[in-house]
């Protein structure tokens, strides 16, 4: 039987059947016979996970065959694509007409499908939303026993949250309409601070006085990286080494060093490098790019040079208490085990948006904490052990995960995060799924 291993290498699925449908009536087929293409069927798009959601041993259907552009609408700024097609290659058939979608989210092989129905973060193009299902107009997907469905602001408005929640277990996301705007440039820029002189106040000021922005945090200072509008292109050259450094370099040297180094050496040693790559931009003034240009293209990244992460929500007022009571729970975690992430500490700033049910910002805004990390093949237990102790740390703290970016969240984690609205996401998958053909084993283990 073939299997399937996810970006990071860490889950591998070895599913019965493998489908690759070339439009609609195909889709429909495979999941009208299940004698033939065995539950639990699962959709998969790149398979970028970090979470097994996307494992089945019954049926994957395989979502990059459909990948056409069906039309794209200057006048009503949309496009609608069918579900495999990556978010680069939109953003690409996009700029040939001066066009670019509203969240340029930065991992440009996220497939629209997988965008329209999963949790996203993008904190460099939230201006209004941070998460890419909340600017998607219209999804039409293939239900459990093989029917055509739809949700838009005309056609069961009232599915619209819940689809854009659904991970595929309410059926296959064929198509989808997402909104678009006019080309732009922007501009970022560097604000470098020790992390203990961070107060509630200055990032108060900053979220005010800026577009919208992320936070890095390397040993222990804080680089606060802001995004505005601009009207020329600036010293873009950095833009190449951003996407070098994002898909090869800071996961190869960081793999790389750990791979060499004695057992006892702290990867905040090398924080000084890291940091010197940002102060040389902080001293250029930033630098400006197409928004559509800040995707980052991992299809070439050889398996050295890839990196994992997890990602937990937090309600944007305590996030300074969060970072700094972060820096001590990792020192005590190097302390205790000797592993500490290698690469900085992400931090995305997201706005409130209700427009999905399992929004980790349905009640307010937030500030994530992500802990990035590059795994060697020297003690590989290390990075999974880091994320137990990581995940017990933020859920006591109103943390939220994300159901394919937080790796081994527990039914408990994820039911005290979401709360009511995971009872209601659990009954609304068991009402549409009876027979339970999209449900595969990770999300039977999570659903209330
Ligand atoms: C290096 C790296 C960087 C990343 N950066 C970001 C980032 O900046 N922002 C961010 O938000 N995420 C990021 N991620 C996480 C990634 O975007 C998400 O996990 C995303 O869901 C992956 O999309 P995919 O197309 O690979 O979906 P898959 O991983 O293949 O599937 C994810 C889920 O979607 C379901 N699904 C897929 N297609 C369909 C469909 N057509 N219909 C119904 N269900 C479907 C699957 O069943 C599964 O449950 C990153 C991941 C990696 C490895």
């Amino acid at each position: 039987m073939p299997s399937l291993t996810n970006y990071d290498g860490s889950i591998t699925t070895t599913p019965q059947q493998i489908a690759r449908p070339a439009n609609v009536a195909e889709l429909q087929a495979i999941l009208k016979q299940s004698d033939k293409y065995p539950s639990p069927v699962r959709a998969m798009g790149s398979n970028h996970s970090l979470t097994p959601c996307a494992a089945t041993p019954g049926t994957v259907i395989d979502m990059r065959g459909m990948k056409k552009i069906l039309k794209i609408d200057p006048q009503a700024m949309t496009m609608t694509a069918e579900a495999g097609i990556q978010m680069i290659e939109a953003n690409k058939a996009l700029r040939d007409q001066q066009l670019q979608l509203m969240l340029n989210i930065e991992i440009g092989n996220l497939t629209l499908g997988s965008a329209a129905c999963c949790h996203t973060k993008d904190s460099l193009d939230a201006v209004e939303f941070g998460q890419v299902s909340s600017y998607i107009t219209s999804i039409k997907w293939v239900t459990p026993s093989g029917d055509l469905e739809e949700a838009s602001a005309t056609k069961n408005p009232q599915l619209l949250p819940l689809i854009k929640s659904s991970y595929g277990l309410a059926g296959v996301v064929y198509e989808v309409t997402i909104r678009i705007k006019p080309l732009e440039i922007v501009r970022f820029n560097y604000d470098i601070r020790p992390t203990a002189e961070l107060t509630q106040q200055i990032m108060d000021d900053k979220i005010a006085t800026n577009q919208c922005l992320v936070c890095w945090t390397v040993g222990r200072t804080t680089v606060i990286q802001t995004r505005n509008s601009a009207t020329t292109l600036e010293n873009d050259w950095l833009a190449g080494s951003r996407q070098f450094g994002w898909n090869f370099l800071g996961a190869f040297l960081a793999r790389a060093v750990g791979q060499i180094a004695p057992d006892d050496t702290d990867p905040a040693a090398g924080a000084g490098v890291e940091l010197g790559f940002y102060r040389l931009i902080q001293a250029l003034g930033g630098f400006t790019l197409h928004d559509s240009d800040k995707m980052i293209d991992y299809s070439r990244t050889p398996p050295n040079a890839r990196y994992a992460f997890t990602f937990w929500a937090f309600p944007r007022n305590d996030w300074v208490k969060n970072v700094q009571g972060y820096l001590d729970f990792a020192d005590a975690h190097f302390a205790q085990t000797g592993f500490r992430c290698n690469m900085p500490l992400g931090a995305y700033f997201v706005r409130k948006d209700t427009n999905s049910l399992l929004s980790y910002s349905a009640d307010g805004d937030i500030f994530s904490l992500d802990p990035i990390h590059a795994p060697g093949t020297r003690h590989p237990d290390a990075w999974p052990k880091f994320l137990d102790a990581f995940n017990a740390w933020a859920a006591p703290r109103k943390g939220i995960p994300l159901l394919n970016q937080s790796p081994q969240v527990t039914k408990a984690q994820v039911a005290g995060a979401f709360g009511a609205r995971w009872t209601t996401f659990s009954q609304w998958v068991r009402s549409v799924d009876p027979q339970g053909r999209m449900l595969n084993p990770w999300f039977a283990d999570l659903l209330a």
